[in-house]
């Protein structure tokens, strides 16, 4: 099955409505980019997102092809400058927070921000869903990353949809390229000649991922395969393991979280 059919099937699995106002969270990559093709092309109503990390050429280039693809796909592009919003650009507001709190990972603390910032502005825009670009290659490393650290139990809330939490000020979250194998992303977006940048974000140097990642393209093609293969088999028992989330608002900032305090704020000083 080629990668639009697939992408249909996991739309129609999530029960995507055209009826839906989707914020495509635009990081100016091939993954968001080909998801927010794709969901225009399919007649879906998006609009995207983008948040300028501040982080030098790599930042610049990365706001170039996403104004350049909201242009070519005829869609609103909303900004949120990190900079202007925060104060500072990500790479100061990261090591300073591990200037404190040392041992923590450079994506993991860019991943919280950004979840953050992609709930409350998404709130703002009162959409319904927040489309991001994850791959099969992301969650299958996600996965291992789980496994390794003996907590199975996240995967089982992982999916294609963010099910499990229901709850007025948390926009669902989709991930359309679920199912799509990274290269096959890659592939994708070159045929197509989609504006984007292909470079790795130059942060991403010493994160957690990138070891499991290293470790899983150690093994052989047919040893990868088969990883993929009992990935897709275990998927649907994982899920059975699924658990409804009940979240709390943050003391600190109001946003959802399930904790008193949320991740964000126990990092960073935020405007309420
Ligand atoms: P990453 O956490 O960098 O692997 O990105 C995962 C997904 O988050 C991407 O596919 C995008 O949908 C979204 N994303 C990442 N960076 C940005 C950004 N700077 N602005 C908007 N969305 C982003
Ligand atoms: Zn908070």
């Amino acid at each position: 099955m080629n990668i639009e059919s697939k992408i249909k099937q996991t739309l129609t699995k999530i029960k995507l409505s055209k009826r839906d106002k989707i914020l495509v969270a635009l990081s100016g990559g091939k993954d968001s980019s080909v998801t927010a093709y794709l969901l225009k092309k399919f007649g879906y109503n998006i609009e995207g997102f983008h948040i300028n990390l501040g982080m030098g050429g790599y930042s610049e280039r990365c706001l170039k092809a996403v104004k350049e693809l909201c242009k070519q796909l005829d869609i609103k592009l909303h900004f949120y400058d990190i900079k202007k919003e925060m104060g500072s650009s990500m790479c100061y507001i990261r090591s300073s927070i591990q200037h404190e709190k040392k041992g923590l990972k450079n994506c993991a603390i860019c991943g919280v921000i950004k979840k953050w910032i992609m709930n409350r502005e998404a709130r703002k825009l009162k959409v319904s869903k927040i489309a991001t670009g994850h791959n099969l290659d992301d969650e299958a490393q996600t996965f291992f990353m789980n496994i390794f650290k003996g907590s199975l139990q996240l995967s089982a809330n992982s999916g294609a949809i963010t099910q499990n939490v229901k709850d007025r000020k948390f926009i669902t979250r989709i991930k359309p390229l679920f199912y799509i194998a990274e290269n096959d992303v890659r592939e994708y977006s070159k045929k197509m000649k989609l504006p984007v940048v292909y470079e790795k974000c130059p942060c991403a140097l010493d994160s957690y991922r990138i070891q499991v990642r290293e470790f899983i393209n150690t093994l052989t093609t047919k040893e990868k395969e088969n990883i993929m293969k009992n990935f897709d088999n275990l998927f649907p028992r994982i899920q059975e393991l699924k658990t409804e989330e009940k979240l709390k608002y943050c003391g600190i900032c109001g946003e959802p979280s399930r904790n008193n305090i949320c991740k964000m704020c126990e990092l960073v000083n935020v405007k309420k």
